[in-house]
Protein backbone atom coordinates (compact mmCIF):
# COMPACT_ATOMS: atom_id res chain seq x y z
CA UNK A 1 0.00 0.00 0.00
CA UNK A 2 1.12 3.72 -0.49
CA UNK A 3 -0.33 6.99 0.08
CA UNK A 4 -0.38 9.56 -2.96
CA UNK A 5 -1.12 13.51 -1.69
CA UNK A 6 -2.05 15.95 -4.51
CA UNK A 7 -2.26 19.78 -3.05
CA UNK A 8 -4.70 21.90 -4.52
CA UNK A 9 -2.94 23.14 -7.87
CA UNK A 10 -2.67 19.72 -8.51
CA UNK A 11 -6.47 19.29 -8.75
CA UNK A 12 -7.20 22.60 -10.22
CA UNK A 13 -9.08 22.34 -12.72
CA UNK A 14 -10.57 19.11 -14.92
CA UNK A 15 -7.57 18.68 -17.00
CA UNK A 16 -5.31 18.41 -14.07
CA UNK A 17 -7.94 16.61 -12.42
CA UNK A 18 -7.56 13.86 -15.83
CA UNK A 19 -4.10 14.06 -15.10
CA UNK A 20 -4.38 13.40 -11.51
CA UNK A 21 -6.44 10.24 -12.32
CA UNK A 22 -3.80 9.52 -14.88
CA UNK A 23 -1.11 9.01 -12.06
CA UNK A 24 -3.44 7.16 -10.36
CA UNK A 25 -4.16 4.33 -12.31
CA UNK A 26 -0.51 3.99 -13.54
CA UNK A 27 -0.06 3.19 -9.32
CA UNK A 28 -3.14 1.15 -9.25
CA UNK A 29 -1.27 -1.91 -8.64
CA UNK A 30 0.24 -0.40 -5.73
CA UNK A 31 -2.88 -0.22 -4.15
CA UNK A 32 -3.01 3.54 -3.30
CA UNK A 33 -4.77 5.50 -0.99
CA UNK A 34 -5.29 9.01 -2.40
CA UNK A 35 -5.10 12.29 -0.05
CA UNK A 36 -6.78 15.46 -1.66
CA UNK A 37 -6.85 19.13 -1.14
CA UNK A 38 -9.30 21.51 -2.32
CA UNK A 39 -9.39 22.69 -5.85
CA UNK A 40 -6.70 25.74 -6.29
CA UNK A 41 -7.26 28.31 -4.39
CA UNK A 42 -10.59 27.10 -2.99
CA UNK A 43 -9.68 27.32 1.09
CA UNK A 44 -9.05 30.74 0.30
CA UNK A 45 -11.63 31.92 -1.69
CA UNK A 46 -14.16 30.51 0.99
CA UNK A 47 -11.87 32.57 3.80
CA UNK A 48 -12.82 35.27 1.61
CA UNK A 49 -16.56 34.40 1.51
CA UNK A 50 -16.85 34.07 5.22
CA UNK A 51 -15.10 37.23 5.33
CA UNK A 52 -17.78 38.96 3.29
CA UNK A 53 -20.51 36.93 4.90
CA UNK A 54 -19.82 38.56 8.24
CA UNK A 55 -19.92 42.30 6.14
CA UNK A 56 -23.77 40.78 5.34
CA UNK A 57 -22.90 39.72 1.87
CA UNK A 58 -23.30 36.08 0.53
CA UNK A 59 -21.01 35.49 -2.10
CA UNK A 60 -19.84 31.73 -3.08
CA UNK A 61 -20.56 32.42 -7.17
CA UNK A 62 -16.73 31.99 -7.79
CA UNK A 63 -16.24 29.06 -5.81
CA UNK A 64 -20.02 27.25 -7.35
CA UNK A 65 -18.91 28.17 -10.81
CA UNK A 66 -15.80 26.28 -10.58
CA UNK A 67 -17.08 23.39 -9.03
CA UNK A 68 -20.08 23.05 -11.63
CA UNK A 69 -18.19 23.94 -14.06
CA UNK A 70 -15.44 20.97 -13.43
CA UNK A 71 -17.55 18.26 -12.59
CA UNK A 72 -19.56 19.37 -16.36
CA UNK A 73 -16.27 19.32 -18.28
CA UNK A 74 -15.49 16.20 -16.03
CA UNK A 75 -19.06 14.49 -17.24
CA UNK A 76 -19.55 13.21 -13.67
CA UNK A 77 -23.28 13.66 -12.21
CA UNK A 78 -22.70 16.90 -10.58
CA UNK A 79 -25.78 16.09 -7.41
CA UNK A 80 -23.51 15.45 -4.75
CA UNK A 81 -21.80 18.49 -5.56
CA UNK A 82 -25.08 20.81 -5.85
CA UNK A 83 -25.96 19.32 -1.95
CA UNK A 84 -22.76 20.67 -0.61
CA UNK A 85 -23.20 24.34 -2.19
CA UNK A 86 -26.43 24.45 -0.80
CA UNK A 87 -25.27 23.52 2.54
CA UNK A 88 -22.28 25.90 1.83
CA UNK A 89 -24.56 28.40 0.55
CA UNK A 90 -27.29 28.34 4.01
CA UNK A 91 -24.27 28.17 6.79
CA UNK A 92 -22.75 31.69 4.91
CA UNK A 93 -26.20 32.95 5.06
CA UNK A 94 -26.71 32.50 8.25
CA UNK A 95 -23.07 34.19 8.83
CA UNK A 96 -24.37 37.22 7.46
CA UNK A 97 -27.74 37.60 9.44
CA UNK A 98 -25.14 37.17 12.87
CA UNK A 99 -22.59 38.83 11.71
CA UNK A 100 -19.57 37.20 13.29
CA UNK A 101 -18.20 33.59 13.11
CA UNK A 102 -16.29 31.45 15.49
CA UNK A 103 -13.31 29.37 14.83
CA UNK A 104 -15.84 26.63 14.93
CA UNK A 105 -17.96 28.14 12.04
CA UNK A 106 -14.79 28.97 10.18
CA UNK A 107 -13.79 24.95 10.08
CA UNK A 108 -17.04 24.03 9.12
CA UNK A 109 -16.98 26.18 6.13
CA UNK A 110 -13.52 25.01 5.03
CA UNK A 111 -14.05 22.09 5.19
CA UNK A 112 -16.51 22.37 1.81
CA UNK A 113 -13.32 22.67 -0.42
CA UNK A 114 -11.70 19.18 0.29
CA UNK A 115 -15.00 18.07 0.13
CA UNK A 116 -16.13 18.77 -2.61
CA UNK A 117 -12.60 17.54 -4.52
CA UNK A 118 -12.19 14.19 -3.24
CA UNK A 119 -16.39 13.46 -4.68
CA UNK A 120 -15.19 14.81 -7.68
CA UNK A 121 -12.12 12.55 -8.15
CA UNK A 122 -13.60 9.07 -6.88
CA UNK A 123 -16.72 10.00 -9.27
CA UNK A 124 -14.23 10.86 -12.21
CA UNK A 125 -12.30 7.79 -11.64
CA UNK A 126 -14.97 5.62 -11.36
CA UNK A 127 -16.45 7.15 -15.05
CA UNK A 128 -13.30 6.05 -16.06
CA UNK A 129 -14.12 2.04 -15.07
CA UNK A 130 -11.80 2.52 -12.01
CA UNK A 131 -13.43 1.79 -8.36
CA UNK A 132 -13.19 4.70 -6.36
CA UNK A 133 -14.72 5.84 -3.16
CA UNK A 134 -14.94 9.12 -1.37
CA UNK A 135 -14.30 9.23 2.37
CA UNK A 136 -14.00 12.60 4.45
CA UNK A 137 -11.33 12.03 7.01
CA UNK A 138 -13.46 11.65 10.12
CA UNK A 139 -15.41 8.52 8.15
CA UNK A 140 -11.34 6.46 8.45
CA UNK A 141 -11.03 8.01 11.90
CA UNK A 142 -9.50 10.90 12.21
CA UNK A 143 -10.61 12.39 15.01
CA UNK A 144 -8.86 15.62 16.64
CA UNK A 145 -9.04 18.38 20.06
CA UNK A 146 -10.78 21.30 19.14
CA UNK A 147 -8.10 23.46 19.10
CA UNK A 148 -10.13 24.51 16.05
CA UNK A 149 -7.98 26.03 12.65
CA UNK A 150 -5.22 24.01 13.93
CA UNK A 151 -6.59 21.20 15.48
CA UNK A 152 -4.16 18.51 16.59
CA UNK A 153 -4.93 14.79 15.63
CA UNK A 154 -5.40 12.26 19.31
CA UNK A 155 -3.58 9.52 19.65
CA UNK A 156 -6.62 7.01 18.64
CA UNK A 157 -6.16 7.89 15.18
CA UNK A 158 -3.14 5.36 14.99
CA UNK A 159 -5.79 2.90 15.62
CA UNK A 160 -8.57 4.19 14.12
CA UNK A 161 -7.47 4.54 10.72
CA UNK A 162 -6.52 0.92 9.85
CA UNK A 163 -9.92 -0.52 11.21
CA UNK A 164 -11.20 1.48 8.46
CA UNK A 165 -8.61 0.83 5.72
CA UNK A 166 -7.13 -2.53 6.46
CA UNK A 167 -9.55 -3.97 4.40
CA UNK A 168 -8.67 -2.56 1.41
CA UNK A 169 -4.92 -3.13 2.32
CA UNK A 170 -5.96 -6.99 2.49
CA UNK A 171 -7.66 -6.75 -0.97
CA UNK A 172 -10.86 -7.43 0.36
CA UNK A 173 -12.31 -4.37 -0.73
CA UNK A 174 -10.65 -3.10 -4.35
CA UNK A 175 -12.36 0.68 -4.16
CA UNK A 176 -9.20 3.38 -4.46
CA UNK A 177 -9.75 5.54 -1.14
CA UNK A 178 -9.64 9.32 -2.26
CA UNK A 179 -9.97 10.85 1.46
CA UNK A 180 -10.21 14.69 2.52
CA UNK A 181 -6.90 16.28 3.17
CA UNK A 182 -6.94 18.75 6.29
CA UNK A 183 -9.76 17.87 8.38
CA UNK A 184 -11.32 15.97 10.67
CA UNK A 185 -13.72 16.22 13.83
CA UNK A 186 -13.21 16.75 17.18
CA UNK A 187 -14.75 14.16 20.41
CA UNK A 188 -18.16 16.65 19.42
CA UNK A 189 -18.61 15.74 16.48
CA UNK A 190 -17.58 19.51 15.18
CA UNK A 191 -15.32 19.76 11.92
CA UNK A 192 -12.07 20.61 12.76
CA UNK A 193 -9.21 21.91 10.51
CA UNK A 194 -5.43 20.68 10.93
CA UNK A 195 -3.95 24.30 10.07
CA UNK A 196 -3.10 25.40 6.78
CA UNK A 197 -0.76 22.96 4.21
CA UNK A 198 -2.77 20.50 6.50
CA UNK A 199 -3.08 17.46 3.77
CA UNK A 200 0.46 16.67 4.24
CA UNK A 201 -0.34 15.61 7.78
CA UNK A 202 -3.67 13.54 6.65
CA UNK A 203 -1.22 11.92 4.30
CA UNK A 204 1.49 10.94 6.56
CA UNK A 205 -0.82 9.97 9.56
CA UNK A 206 -2.68 7.63 6.95
CA UNK A 207 1.02 6.05 5.82
CA UNK A 208 2.17 5.46 9.18
CA UNK A 209 -1.34 4.01 10.76
CA UNK A 210 -1.38 2.37 8.13
CA UNK A 211 2.71 0.68 7.54
CA UNK A 212 2.71 2.19 4.29
CA UNK A 213 5.26 1.23 1.76
CA UNK A 214 6.04 5.16 1.42
CA UNK A 215 3.66 8.31 1.75
CA UNK A 216 3.74 10.38 -1.85
CA UNK A 217 3.37 13.86 -1.86
CA UNK A 218 2.88 15.28 -5.43
CA UNK A 219 4.16 18.49 -6.56
CA UNK A 220 4.90 20.53 -9.37
CA UNK A 221 8.38 20.83 -9.42
CA UNK A 222 11.58 18.22 -8.57
CA UNK A 223 10.87 17.45 -5.13
CA UNK A 224 12.86 19.18 -2.77
CA UNK A 225 15.27 21.51 -3.92
CA UNK A 226 18.44 23.18 -2.78
CA UNK A 227 16.45 26.74 -2.36
CA UNK A 228 13.64 28.22 -4.47
CA UNK A 229 14.48 28.30 -7.91
CA UNK A 230 12.77 31.86 -8.08
CA UNK A 231 15.38 33.48 -6.22
CA UNK A 232 18.50 30.83 -8.06
CA UNK A 233 17.79 29.34 -11.23
CA UNK A 234 19.74 26.67 -10.78
CA UNK A 235 18.21 25.30 -7.55
CA UNK A 236 18.25 21.75 -8.08
CA UNK A 237 16.86 18.51 -6.55
CA UNK A 238 17.77 17.22 -3.51
CA UNK A 239 17.90 13.02 -3.95
CA UNK A 240 17.62 12.36 -0.09
CA UNK A 241 16.72 13.79 3.14
CA UNK A 242 16.30 13.32 6.70
CA UNK A 243 12.73 13.95 8.44
CA UNK A 244 14.54 16.38 10.99
CA UNK A 245 16.05 18.03 7.60
CA UNK A 246 12.57 18.31 6.16
CA UNK A 247 11.13 19.29 9.37
CA UNK A 248 13.52 22.18 9.21
CA UNK A 249 13.17 23.17 5.67
CA UNK A 250 9.27 23.58 6.18
CA UNK A 251 9.56 25.93 9.77
CA UNK A 252 12.20 27.76 7.76
CA UNK A 253 10.51 29.20 4.53
CA UNK A 254 10.40 26.31 2.07
CA UNK A 255 6.33 25.77 1.13
CA UNK A 256 7.63 22.00 0.01
CA UNK A 257 5.76 20.48 3.64
CA UNK A 258 3.39 21.30 6.29
CA UNK A 259 5.79 20.95 9.60
CA UNK A 260 3.50 18.93 11.34
CA UNK A 261 3.42 16.43 8.89
CA UNK A 262 6.77 14.36 9.83
CA UNK A 263 5.75 13.87 13.21
CA UNK A 264 3.97 10.33 12.66
CA UNK A 265 6.06 8.98 9.97
CA UNK A 266 9.15 9.70 12.30
CA UNK A 267 7.02 7.68 14.78
CA UNK A 268 6.73 4.59 11.87
CA UNK A 269 9.43 5.18 9.98
CA UNK A 270 7.68 5.30 6.97
CA UNK A 271 9.75 6.61 3.99
CA UNK A 272 7.90 10.12 2.31
CA UNK A 273 8.82 10.81 -1.45
CA UNK A 274 8.28 14.38 -2.77
CA UNK A 275 7.40 14.07 -6.36
CA UNK A 276 6.69 15.90 -9.37
CA UNK A 277 3.32 15.35 -11.06
CA UNK A 278 4.94 16.39 -14.64
CA UNK A 279 7.55 14.39 -14.83
CA UNK A 280 6.45 11.36 -13.37
CA UNK A 281 9.80 8.99 -13.89
CA UNK A 282 11.81 11.30 -11.70
CA UNK A 283 12.77 9.99 -8.35
CA UNK A 284 12.25 13.13 -6.59
CA UNK A 285 12.97 13.17 -2.86
CA UNK A 286 13.31 10.82 -0.52
CA UNK A 287 12.44 11.60 3.18
CA UNK A 288 13.83 9.01 5.37
CA UNK A 289 15.12 8.56 9.03
CA UNK A 290 19.00 8.72 8.38
CA UNK A 291 20.57 8.91 5.20
CA UNK A 292 22.13 6.45 2.76
CA UNK A 293 25.93 7.00 1.99
CA UNK A 294 27.77 9.91 3.07
CA UNK A 295 25.99 12.64 4.54
CA UNK A 296 25.99 15.76 2.66
CA UNK A 297 26.93 18.91 4.22
CA UNK A 298 24.78 21.23 3.19
CA UNK A 299 21.26 20.35 1.81
CA UNK A 300 19.05 22.98 1.28
CA UNK A 301 19.14 26.66 1.85
CA UNK A 302 15.61 28.73 2.63
CA UNK A 303 14.96 31.92 3.54
CA UNK A 304 12.21 33.91 5.33
CA UNK A 305 11.46 37.60 4.70
CA UNK A 306 9.80 40.29 6.93
CA UNK A 307 10.80 39.31 10.11
CA UNK A 308 12.23 41.91 13.10
CA UNK A 309 14.52 41.24 16.05
CA UNK A 310 13.89 42.02 19.55
CA UNK A 311 17.40 42.66 21.27
CA UNK A 312 16.61 42.56 25.11
CA UNK A 313 19.28 43.35 27.39
CA UNK A 314 18.91 43.05 31.63
CA UNK A 315 19.28 46.38 33.19
CA UNK A 316 20.55 44.08 35.96
CA UNK A 317 17.28 43.87 38.14
CA UNK A 318 17.02 40.61 37.32
CA UNK A 319 18.95 37.58 38.79
CA UNK A 320 20.84 35.95 35.73
CA UNK A 321 18.68 32.51 36.48
CA UNK A 322 15.39 34.63 36.49
CA UNK A 323 16.13 36.58 33.31
CA UNK A 324 15.54 34.61 30.76
CA UNK A 325 12.61 33.25 32.22
CA UNK A 326 10.80 36.48 32.47
CA UNK A 327 11.41 36.88 28.73
CA UNK A 328 9.74 33.94 27.89
CA UNK A 329 7.08 34.30 30.05
CA UNK A 330 6.54 37.82 28.27
CA UNK A 331 6.34 36.13 24.81
CA UNK A 332 4.15 33.73 26.19
CA UNK A 333 1.56 36.30 27.80
CA UNK A 334 1.74 38.12 24.36
CA UNK A 335 1.38 34.53 22.43
CA UNK A 336 4.41 35.69 19.55
CA UNK A 337 6.63 32.80 18.83
CA UNK A 338 10.25 33.16 18.55
CA UNK A 339 11.96 31.76 15.91
CA UNK A 340 15.16 32.20 15.66
CA UNK A 341 17.43 33.02 19.21
CA UNK A 342 20.37 34.29 20.20
CA UNK A 343 21.85 34.63 23.48
CA UNK A 344 24.79 35.72 26.58
CA UNK A 345 24.25 35.50 30.34
CA UNK A 346 22.67 39.59 29.99
CA UNK A 347 21.47 39.56 26.63
CA UNK A 348 19.15 37.82 24.42
CA UNK A 349 18.47 38.73 20.45
CA UNK A 350 14.91 36.72 18.93
CA UNK A 351 13.80 37.07 15.83
CA UNK A 352 9.73 37.40 15.63
CA UNK A 353 7.17 37.58 12.37
CA UNK A 354 7.45 41.27 11.10
CA UNK A 355 3.61 41.21 11.23
CA UNK A 356 3.71 40.74 15.09
CA UNK A 357 2.19 43.87 16.94
CA UNK A 358 4.90 43.85 19.88
CA UNK A 359 3.77 47.04 21.85
CA UNK A 360 2.38 45.18 24.90
CA UNK A 361 5.35 42.85 24.87
CA UNK A 362 7.90 45.47 24.70
CA UNK A 363 5.92 47.49 27.46
CA UNK A 364 5.94 44.82 29.78
CA UNK A 365 9.79 43.54 29.02
CA UNK A 366 10.47 47.04 29.34
CA UNK A 367 10.08 46.93 33.11
CA UNK A 368 13.25 45.17 33.29
CA UNK A 369 15.48 45.25 30.42
CA UNK A 370 16.56 47.30 27.67
CA UNK A 371 14.60 46.45 24.80
CA UNK A 372 14.62 47.49 21.07
CA UNK A 373 13.95 46.19 17.88
CA UNK A 374 15.22 46.24 14.45
CA UNK A 375 12.63 45.87 11.55
CA UNK A 376 13.07 44.62 7.82
CA UNK A 377 14.80 41.49 8.43
CA UNK A 378 14.92 38.33 6.37
CA UNK A 379 16.15 34.83 8.25
CA UNK A 380 18.49 32.75 5.98
CA UNK A 381 18.46 29.40 7.35
CA UNK A 382 21.15 26.90 5.84
CA UNK A 383 19.73 22.94 6.28
CA UNK A 384 23.24 21.27 6.62
CA UNK A 385 24.83 18.48 8.60
CA UNK A 386 26.10 20.43 12.18
CA UNK A 387 29.15 18.11 12.51
CA UNK A 388 30.20 19.93 9.41
CA UNK A 389 29.46 23.17 10.97
CA UNK A 390 32.82 24.95 11.39
CA UNK A 391 33.79 24.55 7.67
CA UNK A 392 30.32 25.13 6.33
CA UNK A 393 30.56 29.19 8.45
CA UNK A 394 34.04 29.28 7.91
CA UNK A 395 33.16 28.81 3.71
CA UNK A 396 29.89 30.48 4.08
CA UNK A 397 30.76 33.55 5.94
CA UNK A 398 34.18 34.17 3.51
CA UNK A 399 32.11 34.48 0.48
CA UNK A 400 29.27 36.63 2.54
CA UNK A 401 32.15 38.74 3.29
CA UNK A 402 33.54 38.78 -0.34
CA UNK A 403 30.26 39.89 -1.17
CA UNK A 404 30.05 42.55 1.63
CA UNK A 405 26.92 41.15 3.14
CA UNK A 406 26.71 41.87 6.76
CA UNK A 407 25.82 39.58 9.53
CA UNK A 408 23.48 40.71 11.83
CA UNK A 409 22.62 38.09 13.94
CA UNK A 410 23.45 33.79 13.98
CA UNK A 411 22.06 31.00 15.06
CA UNK A 412 22.60 27.18 15.34
CA UNK A 413 19.86 25.50 16.10
CA UNK A 414 19.89 22.63 18.93
CA UNK A 415 18.22 20.14 15.82
CA UNK A 416 21.72 20.20 14.32
CA UNK A 417 20.56 20.60 10.92
CA UNK A 418 20.13 24.22 10.96
CA UNK A 419 22.54 27.72 10.80
CA UNK A 420 20.47 30.62 10.21
CA UNK A 421 21.34 34.08 10.01
CA UNK A 422 19.76 36.97 9.68
CA UNK A 423 20.60 40.06 7.42
CA UNK A 424 18.61 42.75 5.82
CA UNK A 425 15.11 42.36 4.12
CA UNK A 426 16.57 43.66 1.00
CA UNK A 427 19.68 41.25 1.08
CA UNK A 428 17.65 38.27 1.49
CA UNK A 429 17.96 36.37 -2.13
CA UNK A 430 21.45 38.00 -2.95
CA UNK A 431 22.67 35.96 0.91
CA UNK A 432 20.74 33.43 -0.45
CA UNK A 433 22.47 33.30 -4.40
CA UNK A 434 25.83 34.02 -2.76
CA UNK A 435 25.45 30.88 -0.39
CA UNK A 436 23.85 28.57 -3.17
CA UNK A 437 26.85 29.41 -5.37
CA UNK A 438 29.48 28.97 -2.17
CA UNK A 439 27.85 25.68 -1.30
CA UNK A 440 26.75 24.14 -4.85
CA UNK A 441 28.92 25.33 -7.55
N1 LIG B 1 -6.69 23.30 1.36
C1 LIG B 1 -5.93 23.53 2.56
C2 LIG B 1 -5.06 24.76 2.38
O1 LIG B 1 -5.07 25.36 1.33
C3 LIG B 1 -5.14 22.36 2.99
C4 LIG B 1 -4.03 21.94 2.05
O2 LIG B 1 -3.99 22.37 0.91
O3 LIG B 1 -3.19 21.16 2.47
O4 LIG B 1 -4.38 25.13 3.30
MG1 LIG C 1 -4.61 24.38 -0.71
Amino acid sequence: MIVMKFGGSSVANAERIKHVASIIKAYKDKKPVVVLSAMGDTTDNLLDAADKAVAGTVDIAGVAKLHEDTAAELGIDIGTIKDLLDELKTLLTGISMLKEISRRSRDYLVSFGERMSVRMMAAYLQSENISAKFYDAWDIGFISDSNYMSAELLDEVWENIPQHLNSYKNGTDVAIPIVTGFIAKDKKGNITTLGRGGSDLTATMIGAAMNAEEVQTWKDVDGILTTDPRIVKEARTVPEVTYEEAQELAMFGSQVLHPRSMVPVRKSGTPVRVKNSYNIESNGTLIVETHSGKVPPVCAITSVKHVAIVDIVSNRMLGACGFLAHIFNNFLKWNISIDVIATSEVSVSCTVNGNENLDGLLEDLGKACDVSVRRNKAIVTVICDAAHSSAILASGFEALADEGINVQMISQGASKVNISVIVDDDESDRTVRVLHKAYFD
